[in-house]
């Protein structure tokens, strides 16, 4: 099955991202969200990212135009009914997205396929939260969606090689390169780069190092293109503690116990880029 119309849920960060590259590839897209505040937030966000493309000269502003007019938004799941994959991205809450596969199950054409971004819950969990469980992929798409250039295609226990070709196919129709993975805690690249961050938390708990010291050493002194630091900060430090607990209790180690600084930001609300602050201030 090929995809031509795409129903994202969730207008956050990953959401509106994976709205912008699917318009931009000529898909038609349905975003919605719980209320319209946050749908504004994110057509906002893809206006700004579509506008410097073309300030760049890299996109015409005719192609801008009809990337946009490729988007529409709602509050109601009704209101895509009619897609053939629906792509959640909607936080990382099993209850919130049991409801949210419950309602999409019960609302798309029996033929779409449903899909999660999640980036730590089981693939295979979150299947059993729909009818058809063959028709259940994970398609994972790395932050910023626009910039980052791969996506891991996660085969759940009952996904069908159907599915599987489908999202592969969507992966690269948007213009990633996909990797196939199993249905594992972090798949691949969370599994590797998340105990890194953290001991980049660690290093910074323990003030080994200040967080522009940490990250300038990791960027010099191994070629990463960002420093961990600064990267927990683009993911969201919430979400980046969220990811440690989860490859912790799943796989049941303790090198990926949250550093205690990733507690104290969170709780003082330091959330990274998206509230303003985290390891580094934003000056929102
Ligand atoms: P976010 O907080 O930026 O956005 C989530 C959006 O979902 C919010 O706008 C929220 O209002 C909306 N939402 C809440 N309940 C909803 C519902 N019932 N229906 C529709 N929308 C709803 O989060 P994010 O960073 O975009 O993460 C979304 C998902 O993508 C999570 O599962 C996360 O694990 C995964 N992910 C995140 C990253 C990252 O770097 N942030 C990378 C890959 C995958």
């Amino acid at each position: 099955m090929s995809v031509n119309k795409l129903l994202v849920a969730g207008a956050g960060q990953m959401g509106a991202g994976i709205a912008q590259v699917s318009a931009v590839a000529g898909l038609e897209v349905v975003m919605i969200d719980v209320a319209d505040e946050f749908i504004a937030r994110g057509m906002a966000g893809i206006e700004k990212g579509l506008g410097r493309l073309v300030e760049k000269g890299r996109m015409e502003a005719g192609a801008r135009d009809a990337a946009l007019a490729r988007i529409s938004t709602s509050t109601d799941i009704a209101a895509g009914a009619d897609a053939d994959l629906f792509l959640e991205a909607a936080p990382e809450s099993m209850e919130l997205k049991q409801e949210l596969f419950e309602k999409a199950a019960a609302t798309l054409r029996p033929d779409a396929i449903i899909a999660t971004n999640t980036s730590s819950l089981s693939v295979s969990k979150l299947a059993a939260f729909v009818t058809e469980p063959v028709r259940f992929v994970g398609i994972h798409f790395f932050n910023p969606v626009p910039m980052m250039a791969l996506v891991e295609v996660v085969r759940g226990e009952q996904t069908s090689d159907e599915t599987l070709s489908a999202a592969r196919s969507f992966a690269e129709a948007v213009g990633k390169t996909a990797i196939t993975v199993t249905d594992s805690p972090g798949f691949v690249v969370n599994r590797i780069l998340f105990p890194m961050i953290n001991e980049a938390a660690n290093a910074y708990h323990e003030s080994v190092a200040s967080a522009g010291d940490i990250d300038t050493g990791m960027k010099l002194g191994a070629n990463w293109p960002m420093g961990p630091l600064a990267l927990a900060d683009l993911v969201g430090l919430d979400t980046t503690k969220a990811i440690l607990e989860t490859l912790e209790r799943e796989l049941g180690e303790a090198r990926y116990t949250p550093s205690p600084a990733l507690g104290e930001l969170v709780a003082a609300g330091r959330l990274g880029r998206k509230s303003g602050s985290g390891f580094y201030d934003y000056g929102k």
